[in-house]
């Protein structure tokens, strides 16, 4: 009782105060507990603990596992709090009133404490090992689980999970803790080394997007990919082929907006991958420089916002990398077409959008903002005096003015445009009138194309 209140008080602290800096304290104690197989509680959410504490008092096994004891001992705060249990589902739901099943490929339990979830899952079993068993397994031709609730042993949970790192559990009943390592997960770690569980091509051609897991992983920890690993990822990257859009979606937002999204970059060009997600974005980037300068701009700044905490957008990211696809598309459009400038440029957002669509599902609220960003490049080059005000209220604005000073670092000629707006919004509401009265004749807002 006295701990659990001590554990309270100290994780209201932990949100109250420095965070960061409170967790890199209680890391310390992590390095000397390491040994032992202890984890300070102060690092783990108190949610998760008392999720943890009912399946035990109600007679099941449960364990946290996967990222969050990863990230703990690579003293990186976690992003969520995953458990295991042998508790079936329908069990767990029973003893949450504040939870809720989830998912057809896995049946998971999101348990609701405000802001924060806690995701249980039962033990997994190997699908193959249960296939022939005639279990609730499914597979396409090509190797891919479709479906996979086959409940195991945590021994079988463990197998199945991706890469060895991921693969470590914690036990925390009242004062007993221990790490459990089924598959040299520690040493991995020590090591830096990201290794797949069991036969890496089985593996990916069961689930893909293990490919783009390793990626990310590798990148956000900074690990290199064990050589087994990575030797089959560029003759088995057609299967991304097979991946549902919109699961490609949610994949490379984590790449891309994970404060590793420049290093991810690098990985997916290396590892090939790169070009079977944006085909015509990697393509346009081998043709011309400022392509790739703009994206590889993006990605730096979106790195730097998520470090400083400040929010990031897929309508920004998609804006910035399919750019250069949306001007050759609308120079296409009007040289074939003879159609204006201003109408090619529109079609072509349609077309640029439905095809990158046809490989990722981008959700409409983030195309709309996308086309929005788009829309507002000329608008914000040409700075039309009458316009001014308009455009700098308009909801994208911030997105759409940050996209220019992108695409001015990337060496496209944007008459000043960038640095007009960055003085236009020091400026109060007053001065904001008379500086563009002003500045008019200087940027003699004589018809220009299309940017
Ligand atoms: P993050 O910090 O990005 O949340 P994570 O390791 O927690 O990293 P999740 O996607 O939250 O990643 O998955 C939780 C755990 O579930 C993983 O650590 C891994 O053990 C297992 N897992 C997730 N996706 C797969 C997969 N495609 N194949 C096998 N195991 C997986
Ligand atoms: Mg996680």
């Amino acid at each position: 009782m006295l701990c659990r209140l001590k554990n309270k008080i100290l994780n209201w602290f932990c949100s109250f105060f420095d965070q960061k800096l409170f967790f890199m304290k209680c890391c310390k104690k992590t390095k000397r507990n390491f040994n032992q197989g202890k984890i300070p509680d102060e690092l783990i959410s108190h949610n998760a603990l008392k999720v943890l504490q009912r399946l035990h008092d109600s007679g099941y096994e449960a364990y946290l596992v996967g990222g969050c004891i990863r990230d703990i001992l690579l003293q990186i705060r976690p992003k969520d709090f995953d458990i295991a249990t042998n508790a079936h589902p329908e069990q767990v739901r029973k003893l949450f009133r504040n939870s809720r099943i989830i998912g057809r490929r896995f049946k998971l339990i999101h348990i609701i404490f405000g802001r924060e979830i806690i995701e249980v899952a039962t033990f997994r079993a190997c699908h193959r090992k249960q296939n022939h068993q005639n279990h609730m397994v499914q597979d396409s031709n090509s190797g891919r689980i479709l479906r996979d609730n086959v409940y195991g042993t945590i021994q079988d949970d463990a197998a199945r999970r991706d890469f060895t790192i991921n693969a470590l559990y914690y036990r925390h009943v009242g004062d007993q803790q221990k790490i459990l390592d089924f598959s040299s997960g520690i040493k991995d770690l020590q090591r830096k080394k990201l290794r797949l569980l069991g036969d890496p091509e089985v593996r990916y051609r069961e689930d893909p997007v293990r490919m783009l897991r390793a990626i990310r992983f590798a990148a956000k920890l900074n690990f290199n990919l064990a050589k087994t690993t990575a030797a089959p990822i560029r003759q088995l990257i057609f299967l991304l082929n097979d991946v549902p859009a919109a699961r490609l979606f949610d994949e490379v937002l984590k790449l891309f907006l994970n404060g590793h999204g420049l290093q991810s970059w690098h990985l997916l060009q290396t590892y090939e991958l790169f070009a079977c997600l944006f085909p015509d974005a990697a393509l346009i980037m081998t043709q011309k420089k400022p392509a790739k300068l703009l994206f590889q701009e993006t990605l730096r700044n979106t790195d730097e916002r998520v470090h400083n905490e400040l929010p990031v957008t897929p309508a920004f990211l998609y804006a910035a990398l399919l750019w250069h696809c949306v001007l050759q598309t609308a120079k296409r459009l009007q040289d074939s077409e003879n159609i204006s400038a201003r109408i090619a440029m529109q079609k072509s957002f349609d077309e640029v959008i439905k095809k990158q669509c046809r490989i990722i599902t981008i959700p409409k609220r983030f195309t709309i903002a996308t086309c929005e960003i788009w829309d507002l490049q000329h608008a914000l080059v040409r700075r039309h005096p009458e316009k001014i005000t308009n455009i700098a209220a308009h909801p994208r604005f911030r997105a759409a003015y940050d996209l220019l000073i992108m695409r001015e670092k990337s060496g496209e000629s944007l008459n000043n445009a960038g640095k007009w707006w960055m003085e236009y919004q020091k400026k109060n509401p007053v001065k904001r009138r008379s500086f563009t009265r002003r500045n008019s004749s200087e940027n003699s807002f004589k018809k220009q194309r299309q940017p």
